[in-house]
């Protein structure tokens, strides 16, 4: 029986929800928490994927709410809209993740040892929401490495070398041990200017050490865990330690479609029509509907099918102040025919020249459009 709580967000979007499906079924015996921040700016599709996830997973998802906004009858979105005076939010200035998806998930989570499950995938780049709140701690399921980038530097940090090899010494012997501490030798610089260079060297390290074997890797790791005031460190034993899997883009579809839970369908591709040539777009994730991370073809699939949310995302611009959710464009110029047909002649062009290198992780990254983008909203 786990002394932890294990909670695990509900974006709306499939990773997310396909991270469910997958753990209730890899770990019946787990108590999970679910839990969604509505920002009251979704699609209807988010909403009925959650319903549907509920049905599978057999328990609600909890809405998370604040009562003192709850009490104005306005949507989260719009009350903290009001206290900014207008003041959109943009990747700069992400007060809305902070604000709507952060602060209640933290609140709700409150002092308890905690592991939060998060949906990024084996074939992404990104890095995942990581808790400032030390009684959190994140863990990814999807990928090779369950562990998150706090966790790995330390056990890169020249200081631990010796505690790791000592850990990793119980499963290994003579040359391939040998072959570990060169690893851990090789050295890195935490020096905040040399963040990149320490990333890049940390991701070698991490490649080679999954080479040697996932499970010895993550064993070596929690024993690690066991020494500091990680929340894992409170537990004799967890599951996934044992967890190798790798799970990509194509496998999340699968999960969704065999679980009867079903793809978002905004996913769904949709033609569109530019000067006698047929495209095709579709939205790439969840979250708010007027989102500033989406991309320009994906603002005119709102705008000719779902032609009333692109009406509403427009009441927020201030044209005047140059608050636009498009740096430099607002979303009248964007809808100016002749910019329409630009728009989607790029995407055309973009979309034919992936097409033509058949790079499943080019095109990927073009459907998908998920790296850099928010982690508390799109997963
Ligand atoms: S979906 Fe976009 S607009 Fe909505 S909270 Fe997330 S980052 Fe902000």
């Amino acid at each position: 029986m786990s002394k932890l709580e294990h909670v695990l967000g509900i974006s709306g979007g499939k990773d997310s929800a396909a991270l469910a499906i997958y753990l209730k079924d890899k770990y019946p015996s787990f108590n999970f928490t679910y839990y969604f921040t509505d920002t009251g700016k979704e699609l209807d599709e988010t909403y009925q994927l959650i319903d549907n996830l509920e049905s599978y997973l057999g328990i609600e998802v909890n809405r998370l709410t604040d009562e003192k906004i709850e009490s104005t009858n306005e949507d989260p979105f719009d009350f903290h809209f009001k206290s900014f005076r207008g003041y959109l939010p943009s990747p700069q200035a992400r007060w809305c993740t902070a604000l709507m998806k952060l602060k209640p998930f933290e609140k709700f989570v409150g002092d308890k040892p905690t592991v939060s499950y998060v949906g990024i995938r084996g074939d992404e780049q990104r890095e995942g929401y990581i808790s400032r709140a030390s009684n959190i701690q994140s863990i990814f399921p999807f990928r090779k490495n369950i562990w998150s980038q706090d966790v790995l530097k330390q056990i890169f940090n020249p200081e631990n070398q010796e505690q790791l090899l000592t850990y990793y010494s119980q499963y290994f012997r003579g040359v391939k041990l040998d072959k570990i501490e060169t690893v851990f030798s090789k050295p890195i610089s935490f020096n905040r200017n040399y963040r990149l260079e320490a990333d890049r060297i940390i991701k070698e390290k991490l490649d080679a050490l999954l080479e040697f074997g996932v499970i010895e890797f993550n064993k070596s790791i929690f024993q690690y865990l066991k020494t500091t005031e990680y929340p894992l460190s409170i537990e004799d034993d967890y599951p996934l330690l044992e967890n190798e899997d790798n799970l990509v883009r194509a496998d999340i579809f699968k999960i969704l479609e065999d679980s009867g839970v079903g793809i978002p369908a905004y996913y769904n591709k949709v033609k569109y029509e530019v000067d006698g040539q047929v495209g095709e777009y579709a939205r790439s994730r969840s979250g708010c509907y007027f989102c500033f991370f989406q991309q320009k073809i994906e603002w005119i699939w709102l705008y000719e099918q779902h032609p009333e949310k692109f009406k509403e995302a427009m009441k927020y611009e201030n044209e005047k102040e140059l608050f636009t959710w498009i740096p430099n464009e607002s979303l009248k110029e964007l809808i100016h025919p002749d910019r329409v047909r630009e728009i989607k002649l790029n995407h055309l062009k973009r979309s034919n020249k992936h097409k033509s290198t058949d790079s499943k992780l080019l095109l990927d990254k073009l459907i998908d459009a998920e790296d850099g983008a928010c982690t508390a909203c799109f997963i």
